[in-house]
């Protein structure tokens, strides 16, 4: 029986890390002073250095290093908890006059990210990867090699199709009812547009619920669909919000029977919900109210977070929510933190971790397609890649697909609609990776590093 595996840790970052690197190993790694893991520059050792900088930040390890850790005695080639931490910290990405957009987003382009890597690779996931080489080669271990894992998810923003004159109305008699005249007209406002869009020959279909469970059920999948419970019209709103309600009927029904298919509800969070407490939990009761069960997670609408977001992924667990999937690039695909795993996000401002479940999504539909020059074999050929990298680098991520753009309902989005069929048949055809929900991975964690 081998010696047990041990390490000699600093501070409490490194004590949080280690939970993520015994996860990714599948083997409990434990702090030690007298470790069989020492820190230094010495022959087997792991260095130990203050902190990188986007000019020291090891880079994706290379064929030559892995060759160089397979000999016996060798040094890792970094610190491997502090190359984590510039990562799940954003330590590269810190400075608050970085290039943000309209909504707070920190723009691929002018990440530590895509300055440092490339960015659609999750960079930690290949250093863990290059360490358990190491370990194996030092100390004679062999650790299992993790499956990749896909995370379906929809935001649901504009989901009423627009002909559709029941919402509107019952949306009307529920603000007149309520004393909210705002809202009542802003209904009928867009009435003569949708009496329109009815009469035409062509009527767009954005209500894609039944479709997209059938559509996933044939590719041996199950997504989870994030309503927002906050439209435009309520107290703490933004012009942003959606144009619906979950109370109504259509919507109530409509999501229990996507529970009954074993999809799973989520929320939308609203724009506002950043950083208004109260907001927060009060969407979380309406939606619950609203869909009849427990909502565990779900993502910000805009991916809209205080910068840096930490304050707003604490407010998550003090709304009872358990997972969160708003950590993410918006106009293109990537990894935000580095990371391709479930994970509980380091919080540098209290040196410690948040207790919600982070899931990284690493794309969401328009940022491949917002382009409209981008045809559907060039679209299918980015989602591809991304797919074979997160399978390289054995990990687990999101894709968010709008509920509009997931079916081909509608003209304007039928080559979103058939990227997303692709990029389902081309899972379900790899044995590499396989479809998982926010709920199989709560269920399967515990709230670690997996
Ligand atoms: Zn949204």
């Amino acid at each position: 029986m081998s010696q047990a595996l041990t390490i000699q840790i600093d501070g409490s970052f490194e004590g949080y890390a280690l939970e993520l690197v015994s996860g990714f190993l599948g083997e409990s790694m434990n702090a030690a002073t007298d470790a069989l893991i020492r820190r230094g520059d010495g022959p087997g050792e792991l260095p130990l250095i203050a902190g990188y900088t986007r000019r020291s930040i090891p880079p994706e390890p290379s064929p030559e290093l892995y060759e160089k850790v397979r000999r016996k005695n060798s040094t890792f080639p970094f610190d491997l908890f502090a190359a984590m931490r510039f990562w799940l910290a954003d330590e590269g990405n810190d400075d608050l006059s970085l290039s943000l957009d309209e909504h707070d987003r920190l723009i691929r382009a002018d990440s530590a990210q895509a300055e440092c890597a490339d960015p659609e690779v999750p960079i930690i996931n290949t250093y863990l990867q290059l360490f358990r080489t190491w370990v194996e080669a030092q100390y004679d271990r062999k650790f299992p090699r993790r499956q990749a894992r896909i995370v379906l998810t929809h935001d649901v923003d504009d989901p009423v199709n627009p002909s559709s004159i029941g919402h509107a109305l019952w949306l009307t008699g529920a603000a007149m009812f309520a004393g909210k005249p705002r809202a009542s007209l802003g209904q009928l406002r867009h009435l003569p547009k949708r009496v329109w869009s009815r009469v035409q020959r062509k009527n767009p279909q954005h209500w894609n619920f039944t479709e997209i469970v059938d559509l996933e059920a044939r590719y041996g999948a199950r997504s989870a669909f994030y309503f927002a419970s906050t439209p435009w019209w309520a107290r703490g709103a933004s012009d942003y919000d959606v144009s619906y309600d979950v109370r109504s009927p259509q919507f109530r029904r409509e999501m229990k029977a996507l529970t009954r298919s074993g999809a799973e509800v989520g929320l939308h969070l609203s724009y506002n919900a950043r950083d208004d407490l109260e907001l927060l939990k009060r969407e979380r009761a309406r939606l619950e109210g609203a869909c009849g069960s427990k909502v565990l997670g779900g993502r910000h609408h805009y991916w809209h977070m205080k910068r840096p977001f930490w304050d707003t992924l604490e407010q998550h667990q003090r709304a009872g929510l358990r997972y969160d999937t708003s950590v993410g690039f918006n106009e293109a695909p990537g990894y935000r933190l580095g990371v391709a795993l479930p994970f509980r996000p380091w919080n540098p401002e209290t040196e410690a971790p948040v207790n919600v479940l982070q899931i990284p999504t690493m794309l969401m539909d328009g940022a491949i397609l917002y382009d409209e020059t981008c045809s559907v074999e060039d679209a299918v050929s980015k989602a591809t890649t991304l797919i074979q990298k997160l399978v390289a680098s054995e990990g687990t991520a999101a894709i968010d697909w709008h509920v509009r753009t997931s079916w081909p309902g509608c003209e304007r989005f039928e080559r979103w609609a058939s990227v997303y069929e692709e990029v389902l048949r081309i899972v379900a055809e790899d044995s590499d990776v396989t479809f998982c929900t926010p709920g199989d991975l709560l269920g399967s964690a515990p709230l670690a590093g997996e």
